[in-house]
């Protein structure tokens, strides 16, 4: 497996976009407050509509189920 660049340690705040790294105590927030925005956002579902409900091959595996277990006209 490839090893994961060393730069990861250093992210931007999901909620306000400040610079964090790795060593700050709510990583990867810069402060406690942002963590406790951010939890509120899902609990809101403000990210579900931002993002696609499922992955496009997850529905191709969920309709090819259906098909095998639905519909058995053949007997
Ligand atoms: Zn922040």
């Amino acid at each position: 497996m490839a090893p994961k660049k060393k730069s990861a340690k250093i992210l931007k705040c999901p909620t306000c976009g400040m610079i964090v790294t790795a060593k700050d105590e709510d990583f990867p927030f810069c402060s406690d407050r942002c963590r406790k925005i951010d939890l509120g956002k899902w609990a809101m579902g403000v990210y579900k509509i931002s993002s696609p409900a499922l992955d496009p091959e997850v529905l191709e595996d969920l309709s090819e189920i259906g098909r095998r277990g639905g519909n058995r006209d053949d007997e």
